[in-house]
């Protein structure tokens, strides 16, 4: 069994720590919280041993009811890998720690690609993951990119991909963060980070991104232009799509055209937490003129890297070298089939 800590038991470690628990080959050694909070009392119910950052917080966890089983330094000692689920920018300061421990360690995208010197995503660069200590899963938004784009590049060619992202202002729980009327230009300036970001994962890849924030917190939605090389028709793009084990297609029966209505959707179907863990690409949209792909996808964002998380812990083991079978194991143990 590999065994795995969450170092920031948050949004995606929450996720993440409840994805490694059901893998067969993999096990929670341990979660971290800063706080006592509804989110460390859920990890005491769900039999995590709790770590905490700073030790002088220990008493405050323990009236509020959270045993506290040692410091983030004694949880490293007892794992092989950490997912560090910290905030952007806290987790390239818990690097010193990782080296120090001598433990693998994965950062979320809210760090830069050198914190790692390596961004991954399961379809496109698994084997290059394998016994790596350092790597970094892409964003939410890159995830959702990438998935499109190695798909599309490895049926028909992709001569260059323009795309423009709607994102969440915030996720759901978040109280504190808008807009609450306004759509922002994230940023102003174009490219937006989602290209160059997309670019540390398949580099030779011609893509130019534009970003707004809008008041919404479930998903976000990306409108999607990609220049195919081969001639190709809509059922042989569609054919790639449904036959991906994380694309998802919204299918016009559904009569869905939101991402409130979708998420209503995959709640109804009984997914954890409402979860959507593949690209939800609206299939009514799915369209070419020439040998342009337009498209619209929806991309969760508390949900698409997880699983992204679980590949990038079995390669970086060295446990499993083909990127399809890990894939395959993650998506199984999650019960996890795309829409
Ligand atoms: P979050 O704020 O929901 O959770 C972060 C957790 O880390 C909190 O529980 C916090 O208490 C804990 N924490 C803070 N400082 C800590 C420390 N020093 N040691 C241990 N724990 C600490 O954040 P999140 O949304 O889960 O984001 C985590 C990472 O994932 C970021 O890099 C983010 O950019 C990335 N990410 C987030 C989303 C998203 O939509 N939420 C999507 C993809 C990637």
């Amino acid at each position: 069994m590999i065994k795995v800590a969450v170092n920031g038991y948050g949004t995606i470690g929450k996720r993440v720590a409840d994805a490694v628990s059901v893998q067969k080959d993999m096990e929670i050694i341990g979660v971290s919280k800063t706080r006592p909070s509804a989110e460390a009392l859920v990890a005491v119910q769900r039999g995590y041993p709790v770590y905490i950052a700073d030790m002088s917080k220990k008493g405050s966890f323990e009236k509020a009811g959270i045993p506290v089983a040692g410091s983030v330094e004694d949880m490293l000692k007892k794992a092989d890998i950490v997912v560090d689920g910290t905030p952007g920018g806290v987790g390239a300061a818990n690097k010193a720690l990782y080296e120090k421990a001598g433990v693998k360690a994965i950062w979320q995208g809210g760090e830069d690609h050198e914190v790692a010197g390596f961004s991954f995503n399961a379809h496109a660069n698994y084997k290059d993951a394998i016994g790596r200590q350092f790597v970094r899963v892409v964003s939410c938004n890159t995830t959702g990119l990438c998935r499109v784009i190695k798909a599309m590049d490895d049926a028909f060619g992709v001569n260059k991909v323009r795309a423009v992202m709607v994102r969440r202002g915030a996720d759901p729980h978040v109280v504190k963060k808008g807009p609450i009327d306004a759509i922002v230009l994230d940023p102003p300036t174009i490219p937006s980070h989602h290209g160059p970001d997309v670019n540390t994962v398949l580099p030779h890849i011609d893509i130019v991104t534009l970003a707004m924030i809008v008041p919404a917190t479930q998903m976000h939605m990306h409108a999607i232009t990609i220049e195919l090389k081969k001639e190709a028709g809509r059922d042989d793009v569609l054919a790639v799509m449904k036959g991906h084990n994380r694309i998802g297609l919204v299918k016009p029966e559904t009569s869905i055209r939101s991402s409130a209505e979708l998420k209503e959707y995959v709640m109804d179907l009984g997914r954890p937490r409402a979860d959507l863990w593949e690209n939800g690409i609206f299939e009514a949209s799915v369209n070419l003129v020439g040998k342009e792909l337009f498209l619209f996808q929806a991309i969760h964002q508390e949900a698409d890297v997880v699983v992204e998380n679980i590949d990038a812990i079995r390669a970086m083991m060295g446990e499993v070298s083909d990127p399809e079978t890990s894939i395959r194991m993650t998506n199984e143990a999650m019960q996890f089939t795309a829409l």
